[in-house]
């Protein structure tokens, strides 16, 4: 199949903080093996960390510590585009134009809007409100027609795609509608210490927080107190065993087990011996990723090299969208 018929896919992850178990079971871990089928793209999303205040050292860093953990999780860049969303500028450019087909009233509506507002009440910035229009035009620049999220992000390509529909029904055929992909299992990790959380990379304090560079006796340590019920038995009930199901869907992701299979393993021993094999599959899963990600950090050369490459081809796609989007609105060409 030529690059051309293939299908595009696309995704990114803010450097707001050291990537999770959540990233990895959520998103990265089903980017990996579709670079034979896809035409893929993946970026940090780095534009959009700035909505909440960031530590521009910091922000730096993890930035670069990004990527040497998706090319550790099995994102070669020989075969997919990686890059950094800043060094692309089509992306704040069509971002902006978006922001004027997105209504108020349905950004109003967006879940984060809210819980990122109630978390950073001494800065609900511009930013945070409009960030689904810049998040539509990282998608419909490269026209992808698959967009591979966890469940937390459905409510965004949602409105990506009425964007577009918006767009589309003004100007006729501008961008693809994009379809988003959520896996079955492990699209919603929960905090280990507050099963009704999200488990996400921007909560430093919490301590139900398992990170890709974690060593394993930490790993072991969290999972030992994730906080469960006062049953005894291992069943998957989301409403009733939001801890327990969270560690099954956990186990389910990391052992490729069903809930019935892990049911069955786990009948009449109690939580204990269930708790530590969730925690040593956990450490078997990200061990070959933390180490493979350190031994690429130390090469920052390489990280600068995959980023520059990959900007460069990521512009070049970007760049036919942008300048049909300008000439659609009315921009004199320069
Ligand atoms: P932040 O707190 O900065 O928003 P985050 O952990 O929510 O960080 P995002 O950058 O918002 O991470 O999301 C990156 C990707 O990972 C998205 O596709 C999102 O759906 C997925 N994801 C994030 N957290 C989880 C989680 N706990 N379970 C499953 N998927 C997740
Ligand atoms: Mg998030």
């Amino acid at each position: 199949m030529s690059e051309i018929q293939k299908k595009r896919m696309l995704s990114g992850i803010k450097p707001s903080g050291c990537l999770t178990l959540g990233s990895y079971v959520g998103a990265i871990r089903n980017w990996k093996d579709r670079a034979d089928e896809y035409d893929c793209y993946y970026f940090m999303a780095d534009l959009h960390t700035i909505t909440v205040r960031q530590n521009p050292a910091d922000l730096r860093r993890r930035s670069l510590e990004q990527l040497a953990q998706y090319i550790a999780c099995g994102i070669d860049p020989e075969k997919n585009v990686l890059f950094l969303q800043s060094h692309v500028h089509q992306h704040a450019e069509l971002g902006w134009v978006l922001n004027c087909y997105a209504m108020f009233g349905e950004l109003s509506r967006m879940t984060q809007f809210k819980d990122k507002s109630a978390k950073n009440a001494d800065n609900i910035n511009g930013g945070l409100f409009t960030y689904p229009a810049l998040m539509a035009a990282d998608i419909l620049l490269y026209q992808a027609d698959l967009i591979p999220v966890g469940e937390d992000q459905r409510q965004h390509v949602e409105l990506t795609r009425d964007i577009a529909r918006r767009f589309n029904g003004v100007y006729g055929e501008v961008f693809k509608i994009p379809e988003p992909f959520i896996p079955k299992v492990g699209a919603r990790v929960m905090s280990l210490a507050n099963p009704d959380a999200k488990m996400s990379k921007s909560e430093d304090g919490d301590p139900g927080r398992i990170t890709l560079m974690d060593k394993p006796e930490d790993i072991m340590r969290i999972f030992k107190r994730a906080v469960t019920d006062c049953e005894t038995e291992v069943r998957f009930d989301w409403d009733n065993k939001r801890g327990i199901s969270n560690l099954m869907s956990i186990y389910s992701a990391a052992t490729g087990r069903t809930y019935e299979q892990i049911e069955a393993e786990f009948a009449g021993r109690g939580y204990g011996d269930f708790k530590k094999a969730v925690g040593e599959a956990t450490v078997e899963l990200l061990r070959p990723i933390r180490e493979e990600a350190t031994r690429l950090l130390a090469d920052k050369a390489y990280l600068q090299k995959v980023c520059a490459e990959g900007a460069e081809k990521a512009s070049y796609v970007a760049e036919k969208t942008l300048r049909k989007v300008y000439k659609k609105v009315g921009f004199v060409a320069r």
